[in-house]
């Protein structure tokens, strides 16, 4: 973890990664003064965002506005459907449906994007000949954009962006540390899974702005509506435990339809924390939630204690994700899902 970040002015030493060299940091502040502070600058982030992809994007929006930026525009691909925990994020008025996008934008900012296969028909601006940032942590990033900004230990993609907005000058305010720390909360679960004290610190540094951790959390974490709470009862009350699958690790899952949805008038983002309770079932290492998108299509979420890399897993099927937290998306029923992962989690033991 050193740096030769001394020589910048305004970066405290130590604090980037080795895994991105200081050519390309360079490369991503030199891409972004090149262009005009009224060029039109499109920010994109995964499909079926999560809080470390709007918080990190929003983040550093907000970040481009300080610097004066005025044709800033932030989208993802497919229903412009935002979580409602994260609708009043700051900056979320930056927010545009897919189809208002920029067709043609001056400079593109991508952000926890592992591969073209999480940005849509979004994938098709990477081929015009825009430069184009990419911000994330994926250990499973393809490569994609002209700059990659990709950091496997870093805990979340805000941290990338926090790097990147200090190396451009941008002093941290309270909506942008709002934004950056949902972002970080998201990812850490918490701050459950924080592998080092740097992650404490930038919390530490987000928090001095003035914002509410408590207020953040009950909000972004700690509130659903009663449909959701009733909705999660009967997915979790249907998992299955097969103490036998991943060599006698165990594995937990189930499955959530798009009828089991509609009966109780959800919204699919109300299904993505279902993984957190079904991960703690102590009888087993690997937990897998199955989660219908449209008739006979599912995104799969998969977790694991450390017995498994469930990133190698993701990645044959299609997907990506962490070695702890991955997914991808698949189709069939959610026997059929199942019947695919269970031989690669006894070829992926870790
Ligand atoms: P989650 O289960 O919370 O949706 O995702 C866990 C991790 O896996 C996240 O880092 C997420 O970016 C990644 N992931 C989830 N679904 C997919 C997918 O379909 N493709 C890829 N490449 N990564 C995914
Ligand atoms: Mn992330």
């Amino acid at each position: 973890m050193t740096s030769s970040s001394v020589t910048r002015p305004g970066v405290e030493p130590g604090r980037s990664s080795s895994a991105i060299t200081t050519a390309a940091w360079d490369a991503a502040v030199a891409a972004i003064r090149a262009v005009p502070l009224d060029a039109e600058v499109q920010l994109i982030c995964h499909v079926n965002p999560d809080g470390d992809a709007l918080g990190s994007m929003l983040g550093f929006a907000l970040g481009l506005r300080r610097l004066g930026f005025t044709g800033l525009r932030a989208t993802f691909p497919g229903d412009f459907d935002v979580p409602e925990p994260y609708r009043a994020l700051p900056g979320a008025e930056l927010l545009v449906p897919e189809p208002q996008a920029y067709g043609k934008p001056q400079l593109i900012l991508i952000f926890d994007v592992a591969g073209e296969s999480r940005l849509g028909a979004l994938a098709g601006l990477l081929d015009a000949g825009i430069p184009a940032i990419v911000l994330d942590h994926h250990a499973s990033n393809t490569g994609l954009g002209d700059v990659t900004l990709v950091d496997p230990a870093a805990v979340a993609t805000s941290v990338v962006a926090d790097e990147l907005l200090t190396r451009l000058g941008v002093e941290l305010d309270a909506e942008i540390a709002e934004c950056l720390y949902v972002a970080l909360a998201t990812d850490t679960g918490s701050f459950k899974f924080v592998r080092s004290p740097s992650v404490h610190e930038l919390a530490a540094r987000l928090i001095a702005t003035g914002i509410s951790p408590g207020d953040i959390a009950r909000r972004i974490f700690d509130t659903r509506p009663f449909g959701a709470m009733k909705l999660a009862g009967e997915v979790l009350g249907r998992a299955i435990l097969d103490p036998a699958a991943a060599g006698g690790r165990g594995m937990v899952w189930t499955y959530a339809t798009t009828a089991d949805l509609e009966r109780h008038h959800q919204r699919p983002y109300v299904l993505d924390s279902l993984i957190d309770p079904v991960r703690g079932v102590a009888e087993a290492d690997v937990a897998v939630v199955v989660k219908e998108l449209t008739a006979g299509e599912w995104s799969v979420s998969l977790r694991s204690k450390g017995g498994v890399d469930v990133s190698a897993v993701a990645v044959a099927l299609g997907g990506g994700g962490h070695r702890l937290a991955a997914g991808f998306t698949a189709y069939g029923t959610p026997d059929d899902v199942i019947a695919q992962i269970v031989p690669l989690l006894e070829a992926n033991l870790s």
